[in-house]
């Protein structure tokens, strides 16, 4: 597969390019030169073949040439290690569980994928990788788990202070050796800013070979198209394909489904749930893409007031706005809401949601709401656990922590406290 950057003014590249460089010269995202197909009696077949087999089916095309076929297989059995459960909420409503892997988040899937790749591209080099990654709250955990003491990749992960929870902090900071948190007095916007600048600064790349590892990254991208496949295998009513509905905020996980779809994958419609970062639903009811800086809620990992990956949806549907609508509904949930959400379906289905799963059951059921008769999966994309701040007054209950959470709560946490000013980054980087 080669790779194009949206920005145009960049060379086609490999995987492995793609993946090492994570934005093209030109400060573009990669896109698959094409959209490869899985074609009916594979879809139809999907129910015998386990995780591992689709996965390597879904991501052959796009990595195949790059890493031979026996890696390939070892790095994707290494990435959905955990399962990845449909569990029934109501007759309409399913959780699509994405919270059992290491960090208790959906990136892990991403991160995993991408960290073994990289490792794998590094055993190549002799010049030390160095991973610049900016995190509104999960992807540094993934991230710093994903690439904990890989050989030859150093990570530097840039947190806003004081709007991460504190598991979130904790799972970032306390890991050591390879793995170096950076607390930065701002907001995930700026850290976000901080980092493509540092990318986009010769005098800096030229000393130091810098990739990242957002969602920007297709090796993290790609592989999130797994698990569309795996819920549609576990998908019982035959009658109709669920409307998949998915909490976003840099809007890489709902691109890598609608890339599913796009390839084969049965989805009815597909609903962006949004907190008040709402660019993408304000977009879908008016035509206008208005971006505005990050506002801070209780579902803060979808804090982007700018979200990278929308851009790529644009370029599967050829920027044709119509073709989008017909696929995509946005859906904008308030704090308040998000809350009421958490408490009535503990309430009436016994089901904890964490604020972001709240987030994307909601938007689910008003969807449902206006088109009786569907059904849907909503991608719950965090362990309660991980915002029992927020979850516990809600329920009035202790929410139990799993063990893997206990062990790092009592750990010192490690970071270095920065301004929001990207030459202290770059002096940070230079210095090491
Ligand atoms: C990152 C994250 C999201 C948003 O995913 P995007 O791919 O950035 O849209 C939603 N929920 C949780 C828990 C996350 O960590």
């Amino acid at each position: 597969m080669k790779y194009y950057s949206l920005n145009n003014q960049s060379p086609e590249v490999s995987f492995k390019e793609a993946t090492i460089k994570g934005q093209a010269p030109d400060k573009g995202l990669y896109f698959p030169k094409s959209l490869p197909g899985h074609d009916k009696s594979w879809i139809d077949g999907i129910k015998d073949k386990t995780n591992e087999e689709i996965a390597l089916d879904v991501i052959r095309p796009y990595a195949g040439e790059d890493i031979p076929e026996t890696e390939l297989q070892k790095i994707v059995k290494e990435t959905i290690d955990f399962p990845i459960p449909l569990v029934r909420i109501n007759d309409h409503i399913f959780s699509l569980e994405l919270f059992h892997g290491p960090t208790l988040a959906f990136k892990d899937v991403g991160a995993r994928f991408m960290s073994r790749c990289l490792g794998y591209f590094a055993r190549e080099r002799s010049e030390k990788i160095t991973v610049l990654v900016a995190t509104s709250g999960d992807t540094g955990g993934a991230v710093a788990n994903g690439f904990y003491d890989v050989d030859g990749v150093e990570v530097v992960i840039l947190y806003p202070s004081g709007k991460v929870s504190q598991v979130q902090e904790k799972q970032l900071t306390t890991l050591g050796k390879n793995i170096h948190a950076l607390e930065v007095k701002g907001s995930f916007d700026d850290c976000q800013q901080m980092v493509k600048r540092a990318f986009a600064d010769t005098s800096l790349t030229s000393k130091q070979f810098l990739t990242s590892a957002n969602s920007i990254n297709v090796a993290r991208w790609l592989p999130q198209q797994f698990y569309y496949f795996f819920a549609y295998r576990q998908w019982a009513i035959k009658e109709q394909p669920p409307v998949f509905c998915v909490p976003s905020g840099n809007f890489g996980n709902i691109c890598a489904g609608m890339l599913a779809h796009i390839s084969g994958l049965p989805a009815k419609h597909f609903i962006a749930a949004c907190n008040a970062n709402n660019v993408v639903p304000r977009f879908l009811d008016n035509g206008n893409y208005e971006v505005r800086p990050a506002v801070p809620t209780l579902s803060n990992a979808m804090d982007v007031g700018n979200p990278s990956n929308f851009v790529r949806i644009l370029e599967l549907f050829s920027h044709q706005f119509p073709e989008l609508k017909k696929v995509l509904t946005g859906y904008t949930i308030t704090d308040a809401e998000t809350k009421e959400t958490i408490r009535a379906v503990k309430e009436q289905e016994g089901y904890l949601l964490d604020p972001h799963g709240a987030v994307g059951y909601l938007a689910l059921q008003r969807y449902l709401a206006a088109h009786p008769g569907e059904s849907g999966i909503f991608l719950e994309t965090a362990h309660p656990v991980k915002f029992y701040d927020v979850v516990e007054p809600v329920i009035k209950e202790k929410v139990a922590v799993p063990p893997a959470i206990q062990q790092i709560l009592p750990l010192q946490k490690h970071s270095v406290k920065i301004d929001a000013e990207y030459n202290i980054l770059k002096d940070y980087l230079l210095a090491r």
